[in-house]
């Protein structure tokens, strides 16, 4: 009976070969670990009248069937398994990198490495890298003027003139840097949401007439997201209308400072008055439940003194009432913070009017007022067809939200291209 190593899960042996079964993605998957199976045949002790040495005498097959000769290895280095690449030539897969699903999908890096090997012209180069000394495995690249180049000392792939053509269309071809007007941003980046999926727009500029500037939903469709709109709104549009509605609000401000107010107060009032109680009855029921647990715990000590309650109970119950006592001190601070970020509300009122009137001593629009004045920017799909293209923008300024601005014009119409108006419905 010969005695085959022992592969223990997840090792599998097929085809004369070696096995791991592992799960990549959730599946599945037979790595191949070897290229040869071997199997013992011998156990061999040798003495010198001293001491032992033990040997195993090995055969095994390679994965196309063929049978590899006996070998002996000292035991001690049986189990490195270096011995099958010394004596068969043979060798377990170290793993590394998994091939790509298409290799040939080339990067850019990888085309232009693959375009200037000049080993490719039959060349042998050495000296290309060196390392500082044999104990280091790092490898340092060498100055090309220190290679040593052996010319057509194998036979070429590509032809010399080729080659040569296309190292001097790469020299000529420039890196080209990147287009500033590409990494312009526009203020209302971060301000812009679509109003179908939540999205945020992302900044556009139209190739190759870089004067359209303009704004999409980040999660279109056609862009491998899953909105069914653009949601496209052109930058210039979009600084026309919030110029106007900020003016327009800030003519609200002027004719009617009370009514202004007014606005702002119900505003922020309606939400807040409502939030404010139920921080404060939250903080009463904290507090009352607080003194209860003290209470309790005094209790429950007192019995522990008298030997009512015995030591085991006494740990379990004080250890409750210490976590509880300590989430209750938590939610009492926390509901007192959320309290006085509310009385600041008052204050970021004041501060929100004092940006639409910065705005209207400025007349334009900064990315830092546009900040101080507006939350986010909501962009709805253009709808109906040809001359009755509308599109909804809302505004939703910080502090309070989408304000009905009763002394509101007309919607804004904007004509895009020739023939092409949109009317922009603002609230
Ligand atoms: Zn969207």
């Amino acid at each position: 009976m010969e005695n085959y190593l022992y592969y223990s899960d997840p090792f599998f042996a097929y085809n004369n070969a070696l096995y791991i079964e592992k799960t990549i993605n959730g599946k599945p998957v037979n790595i191949k670990l070897s290229n040869f199976l071997a199997r013992i045949t011998e156990d061999i002790t040798c003495t010198n009248g001293a001491e032992n040495e033990r040997f195993l005498s090995i055969v095994g097959t390679d994965d196309k069937g063929k049978d590899l000769r006996k070998i002996t290895v000292p035991l001690k280095n049986f189990a490195q398994l270096d011995w099958a690449q010394e004596h068969w030539g043979k060798g377990l897969n170290r793993g590394g990198k998994q091939m790509p699903a298409d290799p040939y999908r080339w990067s850019k890096t990888t085309v232009r490495k693959i375009l200037t090997q000049q080993e490719y012209c039959g060349d042998v180069i050495n000296f290309k890298t060196y390392s500082k000394s044999f104990k280091n495995k790092k490898r340092i690249l060498n100055p090309e003027e220190n290679w040593k180049v052996f010319k057509g000392v194998h036979e070429p792939i590509i032809d010399r003139d080729t080659f040569e053509t296309v190292q001097k269309m790469k020299a000529k071809a420039k890196r080209r840097a990147p287009n500033p007007k590409h990494a312009e941003k526009n203020m209302f980046c971060g301000l812009l949401y679509c109003a179908d999926c939540g999205s945020p727009l992302w900044f556009n500029v139209n190739h190759p007439n870089t004067d359209i500037k303009y704004f999409m939903c980040s999660n279109y469709k056609g862009r491998r997201g899953t909105c069914e709109g653009t949601h496209y709104v052109r930058a210039d549009s979009l600084e026309q209308i919030v110029m106007l509605e900020l003016r327009s609000l800030a003519s609200f401000l002027i004719e009617d400072e009370e009514a202004f107010a007014d606005i702002l107060e119900a505003k922020t009032n309606k939400s807040i008055l409502s939030q404010q109680k139920f921080l404060e009855s939250s903080i009463d029921k904290a507090t009352a439940r607080t003194k209860e647990v003290a209470v309790m715990y005094e209790k429950l000590f007192e019995k522990h003194i008298n030997g009512i309650v015995n030591e085991e109970s006494f740990m379990q119950l004080s250890q409750k009432y210490e976590t509880e006592r300590d989430e209750l001190k938590l939610k009492i601070r926390q509901c007192q913070e959320e309290l006085s970020e509310i009385e600041n509300l008052r204050t970021r009122k004041e501060q929100f009017t004092f940006a639409v009137r910065k705005f209207m001593q400025m007349e334009t629009l900064t990315p830092a007022l546009l900040n101080e004045l507006i939350e986010k920017i909501e962009v709805h799909s253009i709808e109906g067809k040809g001359k009755n293209k509308t599109q909804k923008i809302i505004i939703h300024y910080r502090f309070v939200g989408v304000i009905d601005n009763p002394i509101k014009e007309e919607n804004i119409v904007l004509e895009a291209r020739q023939g092409v108006a949109v009317e922009y419905l603002t609230a």
